[in-house]
């Protein structure tokens, strides 16, 4: 068992099942939502999760679309801000960003994706794989869940 939390401590989780590698996302948005280079997304089985605390201090919001369905999502913590697990809709997963977890989740980053929108400021100089945007469907995290 994982368990997460946001900065106040406010709200807390925890997730049961297995958790996917991490994906670590350059998206214009990602780095609005973080306020840093990426966001480092993995996933979780929905029925993995379970709120130990402050469920109703959630406030999600939901981005304009830009191309296709689903639009992007994000909850977070209203009194601290933190990034909080995220339906995916029409998924039957959650997204969870790495750093709100207090525990090692046990998996490791998987790869760079949308390194095309990323900051001017950031290198990325590891030897993981790269995409200058969407993955392929085996490096989608949503995929890997299916597969480990
Ligand atoms: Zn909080």
């Amino acid at each position: 068992m994982v368990e997460g939390s946001c900065l106040c401590g406010g709200v807390a989780f925890a997730i049961e099942g297995r958790l996917t590698g991490i994906q670590l996302c350059h998206a214009r948005r990602c780095q609005k939502f973080t306020g840093s280079a990426f966001s480092p997304e993995l996933a979780a089985k929905e029925s993995s999760l379970r709120w130990i605390r402050g469920e109703e201090l959630i406030t999600v919001y939901e981005a304009p679309l830009l191309r296709e369905p689903p639009p992007l999502r994000r909850a977070f913590c209203r009194v601290c801000g933190s990034p909080l697990p995220t339906p995916l809709e029409g998924t039957a997963y959650v997204v969870v960003l790495a750093g709100v977890l207090d525990d090692d989740p046990g998996t490791r980053p998987l790869g760079h994706i949308f390194v095309g929108q990323d900051a001017a400021w950031n290198r990325v100089d590891d030897d993981l794989p790269r995409f200058e945007e969407r993955p392929p469907p085996e490096f989608r995290i949503r995929s890997t869940t299916s597969t480990r």
